[in-house]
């Protein structure tokens, strides 16, 4: 159902995402589709399809629509992945991934952002996603191996819980660093992960939780 913010959603896709290098087909579509606007306050809707993060409350933010674009694309996902979040934040991610893959663990350290994200996502009809509260530095061993794992907060060095709960082939992605960080790629080949830093970026701090 086409609505007033279709347009700004298309014009989103073409002039920050395309244009800047994103060649996903499959996942260009999925970012044509979900609503954004749903996952920000309802007063900043009209904000939802420009080209920076915005606040959502609890002093975090929803990322910038090309890094949610940039990050996923780097998972490389078929349709088939099991994958981990975390960072829940406004849900924006966790539903690009949705629709991307086909089961998303979320984990979310502030209790109310992962209720909020429960709640838009379970109305947009998402079944897939299963969302836990907690310190997500440690990952979710229960449900490892995971195809992709993907982190929306800035950690000082890679939590080492992290590299250990991909499967063989498994992609990690994952911002780095404290006042300059560098958004880090980690691919399993088996015993061997290779790193590689992708682009500079600006992230919220992952929170420790002792
Ligand atoms: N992908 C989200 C990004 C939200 S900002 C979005 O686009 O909306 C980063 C999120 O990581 C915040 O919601 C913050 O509360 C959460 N976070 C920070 N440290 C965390 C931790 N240790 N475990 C889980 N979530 C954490």
């Amino acid at each position: 159902m086409a609505d007033r913010f279709t347009d700004l959603r298309l014009k989103m896709v073409e002039t920050q995402i395309a244009s800047r290098g994103v060649k996903d087909a499959r996942l260009l579509e999925v970012l044509r589709r979900v609503p954004r606007h749903l996952f920000v306050p309802e007063n900043r809707r009209e904000e939802a399809y420009e080209d920076e993060p915005l606040a959502i409350g609890e002093g975090q933010t929803i990322s910038q629509p090309y890094i949610v674009a940039f990050m996923t694309e780097a998972l490389k996902l078929g349709g088939r992945e099991r994958i981990l979040e975390i960072g829940t934040g406004s849900g924006y991610q966790t539903a690009v991934l949705a629709e991307s893959a086909a089961e998303v663990f979320s984990v979310e350290v502030i209790e109310e952002l992962s209720r909020r994200a429960r709640e838009t996502l379970g109305g947009l009809g998402y079944e897939n996603i299963r969302f836990r509260v907690g310190d997500g530095s440690r990952g979710w061993p229960e449900n490892a191996p995971y195809d992709g794992i993907i982190v929306t907060a800035a950690a000082e060095a890679v939590p080492a819980a992290l590299p250990s709960q991909l499967g063989d082939g498994g992609r990690l992605i994952l911002p780095v660093g404290t006042a300059a960080q560098e958004l880090v790629l980690i691919v399993r080949e088996g015993k061997d992960f290779h790193r590689t830093e992708l682009l500079p970026v600006r992230f919220v701090p992952l929170v420790t939780v002792h």
